[in-house]
């Protein structure tokens, strides 16, 4: 788990909590819905929880429509989800754009032959896998995940699609911790998208 930003909300979110004014915008609703936990799972972290985003149908339906939307209308093949949270959004997702689904897992958890990547947490390591049959070489791929904190899940997820040459149209997050730049771990060839930044 990764230290959060300590930071004082963002417009969209004050605002929800005050009204809900029909110039608020799906986002501006979502924002309004994700709840800041202090000191979760430790001292020091701001944990950002999305469970009120996915307990709302409206929400947890926009958040989904407003992702896909993020492949700017290319025709994608796979939607790869980041165990855990970033499974609940990419099925979605990949329902939305039509593509099949692939999950990106923390080891030990795949079946069938897989492609292992080795990651630095904030406190030792971790290793993500994929099944080496998952994406073809040239497949479009759109990975998704909830949050983006120091980026080194996500890059190593991007370490195992190119290992398996795929294709990534776009690197897509619900939620990205600017202040811990984990953006530039990603690289700067592959479009990075984040809907909500704090
Ligand atoms: P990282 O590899 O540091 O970018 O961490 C990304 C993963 O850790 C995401 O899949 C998140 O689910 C989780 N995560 C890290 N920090 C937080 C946080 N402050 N609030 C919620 N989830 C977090």
């Amino acid at each position: 788990m990764n230290r959060g930003v300590k930071d004082e909300g963002n417009l969209s979110a004050t605002l929800g909590v005050m009204c809900s004014s029909p110039l608020m915008t799906d986002l501006d609703h979502v924002a309004a819905a994700v709840r800041d936990v202090t000191d979760f799972p430790k001292p020091g972290i701001l944990f950002k929880d999305i469970t009120p985003v996915l307990g709302d149908a409206t929400l947890f339906q926009s958040c989904m429509k407003l992702l896909a939307d993020t492949a700017s209308g290319e025709r994608i093949d796979k939607v790869v989800g980041i165990d855990a949270r970033g499974f609940i959004f990419a099925a979605g997702v990949a329902q939305n754009l039509d593509a099949g689904f692939v999950p990106v897992r923390k080891a030990g958890k795949l079946p069938w032959t897989t492609r292992q990547m080795a990651y630095t947490l904030e406190y030792g390591e971790s290793v993500v896998e994929i099944h080496e049959d998952a994406v073809k070489p040239g497949e479009k791929v759109l990975l998704v995940d909830d949050l983006l904190a120091t980026g080194g899940t996500a890059a190593a997820a991007i370490k195992l699609l190119r290992a398996l040459e795929a294709n990534i149209v776009a690197v897509s997050f619900l939620i990205e911790l600017e202040g811990l730049q984990g953006r530039e771990k990603l690289g700067e060839s592959i479009p990075v998208h984040s809907l909500l930044k704090y």
